[in-house]
């Protein structure tokens, strides 16, 4: 059988997840990074990412979330490298939101190891929050945290190890694509590939430039907080957590040693012109909403942050990915526009950029992220 030559643009959380199922699959595949494979400039950085199976964006998920565990497990065994701790996650929100009934719904359907704590005993359990007489709280048994830079790390160095090639700090320039096969520029020439993945993240619309309707960029923020009792906060004690109703927010214990990392919703994130000069400076305003996050649900934590850093995302606008074929030819294959949800999903992801650079087609890819959904 004829294997294909394939390129991966992009060696971040997806593209370098990619390179590894491509090698996996015995092909011959050629990643490009325009940084270097864990770097923090882009969607991946700031050391954590949830990870959660009764899934507040849509229930439909809840295979494609376990496909994706599976695949960490199998790049934390490959790797030696712990990457995916599972130590449950709090979902919290009122309950008639929407929000929560997908959370409800993903358990009902596809039977989420998870349990309702009425809030007496949430109370009781976890003193660390302050919890609102209408609370809804769902302990999701399925999630917990990864570990982004270092799974990127592993990914690509396990991708290498199966003979994939990494060319680092290679900015792809331009992609010919032509009936027999696909040309990828960079600034020290160009190579000819049978199939290109597109995972360029934040920059997918500057490589395939009929993305740019679809895929905004914004630039989420994380803030980490220190506590006046630090033991409180350690992953055993205080498990990552959602709360949709009234704030949008969520939360990660504090790891190595540092404080817990909150985020905010998504419609804080202010909008980016231009990713290749992404403003990582945070003003004061934005520090205050996080400030007012800790100071109204987290008594125990100092109200100052520590640290503030600021990433980048690519949006849709219907919140869910563009994974499967670019364009016409059937030589391009992208996936982008995560939409502030795609680090847990990105093994699963890779795999199936890999199917189809190999198969033309996967068997684990849903409709809801269909690029065809698109005009164009
Ligand atoms: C602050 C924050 C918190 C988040 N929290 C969560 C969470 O808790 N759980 C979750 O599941 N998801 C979360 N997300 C979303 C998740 O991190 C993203 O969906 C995911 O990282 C996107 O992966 P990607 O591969 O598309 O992009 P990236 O990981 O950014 O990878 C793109 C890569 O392409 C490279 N590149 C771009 N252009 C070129 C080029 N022309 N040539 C060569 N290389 C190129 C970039 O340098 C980069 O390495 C969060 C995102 C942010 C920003």
């Amino acid at each position: 059988m004829i294997r294909p030559r394939v390129a991966v643009i992009g060696l971040g959380s997806v593209g370098s997840m990619a390179l590894w199922r491509l090698a996996a699959r015995g092909v011959e595949a050629v990643g490009y990074e325009r940084f270097s494979p864990g770097h923090d400039r882009s969607a991946h950085g700031g050391e954590s990412r949830l990870f959660r199976t009764a899934y507040l964006e849509d229930p439909g998920y809840v295979p494609l979330l376990r496909r994706a565990r599976e695949l960490w497990q199998r790049l934390e065994a490959e790797s030696g490298a712990s990457l995916l701790r599972l130590t449950g996650m709090l979902m919290i929100g009122s309950a008639g939101s929407d929000d929560m009934a997908n959370v409800f719904s993903s358990v009902e359907r596809y039977g989420v190891d998870a349990e309702t704590v009425p809030l007496h005993e949430a109370r009781a359990r976890w003193p660390q929050h302050a919890f609102r007489e209408d609370d809804v709280i769902v302990l999701d048994r399925e999630a917990g945290y990864l570990r982004p830079e270092l799974s990127v790390l592993h990914a690509a160095t396990r991708a290498r190890e199966r003979g994939a090639i990494v060319h680092r700090y290679t900015t792809v320039t331009a992609l010919d694509v032509r009936d027999d096969g696909v040309r990828v520029r960079t600034g020290s020439g160009s190579e000819r590939f049978d199939h290109a993945v597109v995972t360029a993240g934040p920059w997918a619309a500057k490589v395939l430039a009929g993305l740019a309707p679809y895929v905004s960029v914004r630039r989420p923020v994380s803030a980490w907080f220190p506590a006046r009792t630090p033991e409180l906060f350690a992953p055993e004690r205080f498990p990552p957590f959602i709360r949709s109703t009234p704030t949008d927010c969520y939360g990660v214990p504090a790891l190595d040693g540092s404080g817990v990392k909150l985020g905010l919703s998504e419609k804080d994130n202010r909008p980016v012109d231009d990713p290749d000069s992404l403003d990582r400076h945070v003003p004061i305003d934005e520090v205050d909403a996080f400030r007012k996050v800790a100071a109204d649900y987290f008594p125990d934590l100092f109200a100052d942050p520590i640290r503030v850093s600021a990433y980048m995302e690519g949006y849709t606008p219907d919140g869910h990915g563009l994974v499967g074929p670019a364009e016409g030819s059937g030589r391009v294959t992208v996936v982008a526009g995560l939409s502030g949800h795609g680090f847990k999903l990105a093994p699963a992801l890779g795999d199936i950029a890999a199917d189809y650079a190999v198969d033309g087609t996967s068997a684990h890819t849903l409709d809801l992220l269909d690029p065809g959904r698109y005009p164009g």
